[in-house]
């Protein structure tokens, strides 16, 4: 069993009072959440909520509006961001120079801080059913504020499919942003993980730039999805990039940097498309293999010089990433092997021989049996394979050339 977790973020439409009313409530539960870091702060920092519920709450209960189930939920919130923070601290060691200028790295933790944590946005947590619940048929939401439950309308929009689907809801955020209102809710569902069967449908995945991926499966198809389109679109944002650089103004420094965002966000929508339509493609009980390039530097042959150095894997570990992410809600599973040799193995007669290869015209072409194919056809062919070993055991495959020594 897996537990997949999300967020699923939907609109409010308040009315103007209704406006108010949240804006209180949230204005109110960051006025405790600020005092309760304080306490937290000036008491050792007890990570352990009901130490602070058991020294706070009786005070807070008989001084403040928000009900009992919402001064418990700033107590949760507080600590949850204590911890927070000291993750940050264990991950970013303090580092200074000794007296022989030698650098000494010391572990820090939240005595470190010196001044409480401060709660710098109107925000607060509901709880499920306490403070929010799906009303008249799941079309409202009742929420909880300073005075009494309240029902208002709220868009879902692209996030329908989790109300359906046995999808837990937790806690929510109630977010105010640019003038709209938000819930954030926290959803959580069990799922079965991938388990292997000779029946398993098998999808080697060769990455690249030409084709963004080449697809072979188990019934011996191949699917090329075309890269060409995102090549061209790299080679003209770098147009204007170049452009710009040559300015050297603050506002060409300015729009160099939306540049790149919406370079990003163009590539991240399409690895999000891509990995989207490879699952519902082969849908549940499907192994997708990749290869693992980690340490692996790229073939930028199929890039202009000016692309290559600026070539970046990036988007290549942003697909591994959503395509795993899609993978296990449906119990699939995606795969990593070894990257060495898949473009060089025949899969015919299991020659592995470089020349095969030819660059220029993308084809492979086998000396020893005659097989021929298309080149990335060949390595996701080659990929797949390896997947195959897997299911039949094999804990690492990876294709390994055998000199001939006699
Ligand atoms: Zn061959």
């Amino acid at each position: 069993m897996t537990i997949l977790g999300r967020t699923a973020k939907v609109r409010l439409y308040p009315s103007e009072i209704q406006a108010i009313q949240l804006s209180d409530e949230s204005r109110e539960y960051q006025r405790l959440s600020n005092i309760v870091s304080e306490w937290v702060f000036n008491h050792d920092f007890p990570m352990n909520y009901l130490k602070i519920n058991h020294a706070l709450y009786k005070k807070l209960r008989q001084e403040s509006p928000l009900n009992s189930q919402m001064i418990q939920s700033v107590f949760r919130t507080v600590v949850a961001r204590y911890k927070t923070v000291l993750e940050q601290m264990r991950q970013h060691p303090f580092r200074y120079q000794d007296v022989d200028k030698k650098w000494v790295q010391t572990p820090i933790d939240l005595t470190w801080l010196f001044k409480p944590i401060h709660f710098s946005k109107p925000q607060a947590d509901l709880v499920r059913q306490s403070n929010y619940s799906f009303v008249n048929g799941m079309t409202e939401i009742s929420l909880t504020t300073l005075g009494k439950r309240t029902k208002m309308s709220f868009n879902s929009k692209g996030f329908g499919q989790y109300f359906q689907s046995g999808w837990k809801f937790g806690t929510a955020k109630l977010v105010h942003s640019q003038g709209k209102w938000y819930l954030h809710i926290g959803i959580t569902k069990e799922v079965a993980d991938f388990e292997p069967t000779s029946q398993s449908k098998i999808v080697g995945i060769d990455r690249g730039l030409r084709f963004l991926a080449t697809v072979h499966d188990h019934l011996g198809k191949t699917r090329f999805f075309d890269g060409k389109k995102a090549l061209r679109k790299r080679k003209k944002f770098l147009e204007t990039r170049r452009q710009l650089q040559s300015k050297g103004t603050k506002s060409a420094k300015k729009k160099l940097q939306q540049l790149a965002q919406r370079e990003n966000r163009w590539m991240t929508d399409l690895n999000h498309r891509l990995a989207k339509t490879l699952v519902s493609i082969y849908g549940s009980w499907a192994l997708f293999v990749l290869e693992d390039l980690t340490n692996v530097t790229f073939n930028t042959d199929d890039l202009p010089k000016a692309l290559r150095s600026s070539h970046r894997s990036w988007a290549f570990f942003q697909l591994e990433l959503f395509l795993t992410y899609k993978a296990v809600t449906v119990q699939s599973k995606v795969l990593k092997v070894s990257p060495a040799f898949t473009s060089q193995r025949c899969p015919q007669c299991g020659l592995i021989e470089k020349n095969n290869r030819h660059h220029e015209t993308h084809e492979y072409h086998c000396c020893r049996c005659q097989y021929r194919s298309n080149d990335d056809r060949l390595g996701a062919m080659n990929i797949k394979l390896l997947g195959e070993e897997w299911l039949c055991g094999v804990k690492h495959p990876q294709i390994k050339k055998i000199t001939a020594t006699g």
